[in-house]
């Protein structure tokens, strides 16, 4: 029939389009931020060393074989190898790695390392923005780095500061004068009571005349 493929396509995108509004595993977007999906299984971000067990330290599966830093291509996995040995999964003495640095802002995401890794030590995360969420404590920095990175305007911040300040403590200063002279004002303007006026005499009204007295 003439017009049957345009009418079964037309047929599918409406199917496609009511679908999309009603079914669960095709609706695409959710409220964020209050519903999140799930990243992916395959989803990588940066790497992240494992462990065993409960203790990091005790359980890392690292041996620093430097594998990983050799190959890495921008070259930001460094390691430094420990001098004692430590037992690993199975017990045997290993060398460890004293310090594993990556430098996550040249990290490019390429996930060689963990291909590389023989011990199944290094693996991608998929939490790219909880490993970005700093808490108080690695916010806090000095006024003297602020100083050190942004000079003039440390120094413009500093001084307004300093004048806020200054006129702060002009204000209470002027606060507590004032509240000083306010308490020391009622001694002072208390009025001295004057001495009671002597009774006034009422003149005798003298009767009118033709008027006879009672
Ligand atoms: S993911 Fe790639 S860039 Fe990042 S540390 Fe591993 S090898 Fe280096
Ligand atoms: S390749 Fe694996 S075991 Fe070797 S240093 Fe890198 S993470 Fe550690």
């Amino acid at each position: 029939m003439l017009g049957e493929g345009i009418l079964k396509g037309l047929a599918e995108t409406a199917r496609n389009f009511a679908g999309s509004f009603v079914s669960a595993e095709r609706l695409t977007t959710v409220e964020y931020p209050e519903q999140r999906i799930a990243p992916i299984e395959a989803t990588r971000d940066f790497p992240f060393l494992v462990y065993d067990g409960t203790d990091p330290e005790a359980g890392l599966r690292c041996v620093a074989c430097q594998i990983c830093e050799k190959e890495c291509p921008p070259k930001c996995i460094y390691i430094v190898k420990s001098t004692d040995k430590k037992p690993d999964y199975v017990g045997k003495l290993q060398i460890y790695p004293a310090r594993f640095d990556i430098d996550i802002s040249v990290c490019m995401s390429c996930q060689i390392c963990v291909e590389v890794c023989p011990f199944e030590a290094i693996k991608m995360d998929t939490d790219r923005f909880g490993g970005l969420l700093y808490d108080k404590k690695e916010l806090s920095k000095s006024n003297e780095h602020y100083h050190a990175i942004h000079p003039t305007e440390a120094a413009e911040v500093d001084a307004r500061l300093a004048e806020e300040k200054a006129k702060g403590e002009a204000k209470a200063k002027a606060a507590a004068a004032a509240a000083l002279a306010k308490a020391a004002a009622p001694a002072a303007a208390t009025p001295v009571p004057k001495p009671a006026a002597p009774a006034a005499t009422v003149p005798a009204v003298k009767p009118a005349e033709g008027e006879s007295k009672p």
